[in-house]
């Protein structure tokens, strides 16, 4: 394994993988390090996945800038890389007289960060375009450009692009160690070896500020997770036709009522300062406040048609004074050359993402890096097939390609064999059972996976030629099966 590249970027989310995407126009050698068996395990994958307009962030700060920026990017950006997106456009909506005194000062605060497509709706206007609203909406400010994307296949629509385009990604690679030399960091330590590199970017989500510690930066810098729950409705359960939030206040945009882009509908999150980094419960008080928050917007929100419960963590950095001015912390270490630092991306960091990469590039062009395109750039890439949507004609054809897709190895989202085949030789792999689950929707039904999964593991196993044993739901210490049946247990 080559030991040695021009760029490594720390973390496979939606920020890490849209950098590497960016510097794959080059020509630099790159890699992305990943502790997880798998890229998109962070953030990046358990948010309201809300392309923002930008209409929320404070003037002036790099939110607002790059959220814009990244807001245009995108729906081009998902056409070409096959990235389930829709833009539903967003209404901010406001309960009783005081609320609606606001609208006006958030419509100009939109204005000032350049976003397009705004409107101030009147009370009939706003219950026109989102019939389900609360009878006490006295107006709204609808933004037209904002939508919703899905955000797994985001990551890895970008993320394999930037593959097929050259960059290497090192899952299972923890970084514990940064190595720092006469003030310039060298190289980095991880759980699979020492790597080097001219410039590492820093884009680790919760643990930025812990690999800036590592490398001796920003002593005062700390993420705080701050813990934001959600239910997902039935796709039955609600028909909404935009994405709803409340009047934004100290805490953030506040709990909103949302689509999904597979059609179901979620509400959340909360916004709770959590101690520990890993902690993803799901809590009965924060389940209250969601609802309750969720019900102000529509009042037929009801617990009875939830079939998900999930939560995220949002990196929030003490660098800038909390509440609205609150900022992404995007900088060359000052302390030592070769770090780029990409912290504090909470909300709205993936709508922003495009943007944040197109930044990171141009920080690395300031310092001198050498950035000549490469003369092949393949800037489109296509996702697996889904033979569920497909046509019966078009099944055909995929199975006279390939008997495999004429293999149903998951009945309830009929997924075939032909299609985990993909996942698994994709341009990044899928190794482990939840990482075909994420790329094909297999064991998502109404079975929950109880079919497909031994069916799964044997598929792997032969793949990857492997005992089935070693076959993992999530990487390292999650095997399905620990030994043969009747084998001699010592
Ligand atoms: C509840 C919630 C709601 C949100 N809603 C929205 C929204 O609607 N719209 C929007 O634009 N944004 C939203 N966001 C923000 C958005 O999700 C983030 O800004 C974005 O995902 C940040 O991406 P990232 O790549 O920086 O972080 P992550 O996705 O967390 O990626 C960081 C990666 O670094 C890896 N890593 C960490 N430490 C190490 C290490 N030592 N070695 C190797 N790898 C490491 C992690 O495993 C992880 O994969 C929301 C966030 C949350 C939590």
């Amino acid at each position: 394994m080559n030991q040695q590249y021009d760029v490594i970027v720390i973390g496979a989310g939606i920020v890490g993988s849209m950098v590497a995407r960016e510097l794959s126009r080059y020509q630099l050698s790159v890699a992305v390090v990943e502790r997880e068996a798998d890229i998109g395990m962070g953030q990046s994958t358990s948010n309201s996945a809300i392309i923002h307009s930008g209409h929320d962030p404070h003037p002036g700060t790099l939110k607002a800038k790059l959220n814009v920026r990244g807001n245009e990017l995108w729906y081009d950006l998902a056409q070409k890389l096959d990235i389930p997106i829709r833009k539903t456009g967003a209404l901010v909506v406001a309960i009783g007289e005081e609320e609606r005194g606001q609208l006006a000062a958030l419509y100009e605060r939109g204005r000032q960060n350049g976003v397009s497509g705004m409107q101030i709706l009147n009370r009939d206007e706003a219950l026109e375009k989102e019939p389900l609203l609360s009878g006490d909406t006295s107006g709204a400010l609808f933004t037209s450009t904002a939508g919703v994307v899905d955000p797994f296949q985001g990551v890895l629509g970008v993320a394999e692009n930037a593959a097929t385009n050259g960059v290497t990604f090192l899952l299972n690679t923890e970084v514990r160690k940064m190595v720092v030399q006469d003030g310039a960091v060298r190289a980095m330590e991880t759980s699979n070896g020492t790597f080097q590199a001219k410039w590492f970017i820093n884009a680790a989500g919760v643990y930025s500020d812990e690999i800036m510690h590592m490398a001796g930066v920003g002593e005062a810098f700390q993420i705080t997770a701050r813990r934001g729950e959600y239910f997902v409705f039935d796709e039955n359960a609600l028909a909404l036709n935009t994405v709803l939030f409340p009047m934004p206040g100290r805490k953030g945009k506040g709990i909103l009522v949302t689509t999904t882009t597979h059609g179901n509908s979620m509400v959340g999150p909360n916004s709770d300062p959590i101690a520990d980094k890993e902690d993803h419960a799901v809590t009965r008080e924060g389940m209250n406040t969601i609802l309750t928050g969720a019900k102000r917007l529509v009042p037929s929100v009801s617990p009875s048609g939830v079939i998900a419960t999930f939560a995220g963590l949002r990196a929030t950095g003490n660098h800038t004074p909390d509440g609205s001015t609150r900022d992404f912390l995007i900088e060359i270490a000052r302390e030592v050359t070769g770090l780029i630092n990409v912290a504090g991306i909470e909300s709205p960091g993936y709508a922003a993402a495009p943007a944040i990469a197109e930044y990171v590039v141009e920080l690395l062009r300031s310092q001198g890096v050498a950035l000549a395109e490469k003369e092949q750039w393949e800037e489109r890439r296509q996702g697996i097939p889904r033979f569920k949507t497909l046509s019966h004609k078009e099944r055909k054809e995929l199975i006279s390609r390939s008997p495999a897709y004429g293999r149903i190895v998951c009945r309830c989202e009929e997924v075939t064999e032909g299609e985990i085949l993909d996942a698994i030789h994709s341009p990044i792999p899928a190794h482990t059972y939840d990482a075909i689950k994420r790329r094909t929707w297999l064991g998502t039904g109404r079975c929950q996976g109880s079919f497909d999964y031994p069916r799964t593991l044997e598929i792997l196993a032969r793949e990857l030629n492997v005992p089935m044993t070693e076959i993992t739901k999530r990487g390292p210490g999650s095997v399905f099966l620990y030994r043969r049946t009747k084998e001699e247990v010592l």
